[in-house]
C-alpha cells in the first residue's frame, strides 16, 4: 500500500480503519457513537473545489460512511449557487452532515457587522440554499492567519447556543488530530497512525486529492497571486 493522495490510497485508508475497529462518523451522529472503543470523527473543510470533495464523498458512501463537509458561504474560489450548488446538494444527498466553515471572525471587520450577526446570517444562507438545519460548524483561516487566530476561536467570543449549534471542532481537542494540510501529513499519513490511537478528529481537504490535484492547485494559486 502507498501513501499518497490518491482517491485508491483514500479508500484503503477508510477500509483499513473499518477493519481496525473504528467507528467513522460526523459530528451530527457523534454522540451515537460516542461510547465505542474506536472512534474517527471524519471532516472537510472545503475551502476550495466542491468538485474534488464529491469524489471523496462518494468514496465514502461506498463504504456507508457519513461524514462531516463544511462549507463556505463566501469563499474566495466558490460560493454555493449554481454549478457548485448541485454538487454541493449531491453531497447532502449522499447523506453526509453539511456543516458551516464559517469566515465570520475576518470578515465581520471588513463588513462592519455584529460577529453573531455575521454567523447567523452564513448559516441562514446555507440552510436556505441546501434545504437542511446546520447544528455544527468549523472556522475557516487562510494561511497567512496570525498565530493565536486558533486560540481564539469564534466560540470562545459566541457560546455556541447562541447561535444555534451543536458542535465544533475545538470541542474534540482530546481526540488525535491529524490534517492532510496542502498535501503534508506531519505525523504520517492517517493509515500509520491508526494503531496508535483509539480517537481520532480527520480533517481532509478534497481539492488535494484525486489526479491532478497538486497540478490543480498550483495553476489556481498561480491566477489567484496575479490578481
Ligand atoms: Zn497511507
Ligand atoms: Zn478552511
Amino acid at each position: 500500500m502507498k501513501c499518497d493522495f490518491s482517491l485508491k490510497h483514500y479508500r484503503e485508508i477508510l477500509k483499513l480503519a473499518l477493519k481496525s475497529g473504528f467507528v467513522i462518523t460526523n459530528f451530527r451522529d457523534f454522540d451515537k457513537v460516542s461510547n465505542r472503543p474506536k472512534v474517527i470523527i471524519l471532516r472537510h473543510d472545503i475551502d476550495v473545489l466542491p468538485k474534488r470533495s464529491l469524489e471523496l464523498a462518494k468514496i465514502e458512501k461506498s463504504l456507508k460512511i457519513k461524514s462531516t463537509f463544511f462549507v463556505r458561504v463566501h469563499g474566495q474560489y466558490y460560493y454555493p449557487s449554481g454549478q457548485t450548488l448541485k454538487i454541493l446538494k449531491k453531497i447532502k444527498d449522499l447523506g453526509h452532515e453539511i456543516g458551516l466553515h464559517s469566515e465570520a471572525r475576518v470578515l465581520a471587520p471588513v463588513f462592519k457587522m455584529d460577529l453573531a450577526d455575521l454567523f447567523l446570517s452564513e448559516k441562514a444562507i446555507l440552510e436556505e440554499v441546501l434545504k437542511c438545519k446546520i447544528i455544527t460548524a468549523s472556522e475557516h483561516g487562510d494561511l497567512g492567519r496570525p498565530g493565536n487566530f486558533w486560540q481564539n476561536h469564534f466560540f470562545k467570543k459566541i457560546p455556541k447556543e447562541k447561535v444555534g449549534i451543536k458542535h465544533y471542532s475545538q470541542e474534540y481537542s482530546q481526540f488525535h488530530y491529524l490534517s492532510d494540510s496542502l498535501q503534508n501529513w506531519k505525523d504520517g499519513c492517517v493509515c500509520q497512525n491508526l494503531a496508535r490511537y483509539n480517537h481520532f478528529q480527520i480533517l481532509i481537504h478534497g481539492e488535494w486529492w484525486g489526479k491532478g490535484a497538486k497540478a490543480e492547485m498550483t495553476k489556481l494559486n498561480k491566477t489567484y497571486a496575479k490578481i
